[in-house]
């Protein structure tokens, strides 16, 4: 992978950061994922945007414009067609205090470009297994904060039953998300999913999947699904910028629905695709 360190450009493996940086001691840093097709940044502007209103709410003062002017220099020096763009911004070295440092010292920016593999082909054919997993996360799930320890452990406990994901439960039984990627339900040809909040991340995706809906005309409700109301669900599937739509057929070893991919899925990841490649073809 091609890395952009603070605005040079080098081998990511060479890429060396100071065991002082508060990303490093603290996790007080955020992070961005970028899908690249056909050389192009997916829906770049969104992204910038979420960008922009994590630095806003952790008081952390990058500047945008050059973080969009590296991701863009990057992606080209890379010569990668089909890749993934990640970035990260830490509030930067200083003495370890708790407090933000005064003065604040300066962010470092990490970009960097690597090819795209789909760690998902194997669960698209038949669908994804999924598992329940209680919510361990902190309450401003909102911030897409490098803070992921609850959210590998959930992912970790996932991977051990051989599941895809792991949907996060309130301790009400309330579904609000993957551990990595937004979650949506399908009843009697509604499309359901949680609404913003800050116990959610607001995904790009599950945006660019509200406008598909409306495209397609199928109704789209925000409504948080519960865990008992799984075996009345027709349908449900997962949505992130790399996993793009994934089916979920499966949860906690019971099927959802007949327990094959469903029609409104179906549609929806036909669009999606259809989607992409006017996308690519701009
Ligand atoms: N929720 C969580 C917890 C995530 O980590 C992700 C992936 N970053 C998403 C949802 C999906 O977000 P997006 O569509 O912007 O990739």
């Amino acid at each position: 992978p091609l890395a952009c360190w603070n605005g040079e450009r080098l081998p990511l493996s060479e890429v060396r950061v100071s065991v002082l940086d508060r990303g490093f001691l603290f996790g007080d840093a955020i992070y961005e994922v970028i899908r690249v097709y056909s050389g192009k940044p997916f829906l770049f502007q969104d992204h910038l945007n979420r960008i922009q209103r994590n630095l806003e709410k952790m008081s952390l003062p990058a500047d945008l414009g050059s973080i969009q002017r590296w991701i863009e220099e990057t992606i080209s020096a890379s010569g990668f067609v089909e890749a993934s763009v990640y970035i990260h911004v830490t509030r930067g070295v200083a003495p370890r205090t708790h407090r933000f440092p005064d003065p604040p010292p300066t962010p470092n920016v990490l970009i960097y470009v690597a090819a795209f593999h789909d760690s998902y082909s194997q669960f698209r054919h038949s669908g994804a297994s999924v598992v329940v997993v209680p919510d361990q996360r902190w309450k401003r799930c909102d911030i897409k904060s490098v803070n992921l320890l609850a959210n590998c452990f959930a992912s970790e406990m996932a991977h051990q039953q051989g599941c895809a994901e792991a949907l996060l439960s309130d301790d009400s039984g309330k579904l609000s998300e993957g551990s990595r990627s937004s979650l949506f339900g399908v009843k009697d040809s509604v499309v359901l999913t949680a609404p913003l909040g800050e116990n959610i991340l607001p995904g790009i995706t599950r945006r660019l999947i509200q406008q598909l809906c409306e495209e397609c005309q199928l109704e789209m409700r925000e409504e948080t699904i519960h865990q008992s109301q799984l075996d009345e669900i027709d349908e449900l599937f997962l949505t992130a910028t790399t996993m793009e739509i994934l089916p979920v057929t499966r949860v906690d070893d019971q099927p959802i629905g007949d327990g094959q991919i469903g029609p409104v899925s179906r549609q929806l990841v036909d669009a999606y695709q259809k989607h992409i490649e006017r996308f690519r073809n701009e």
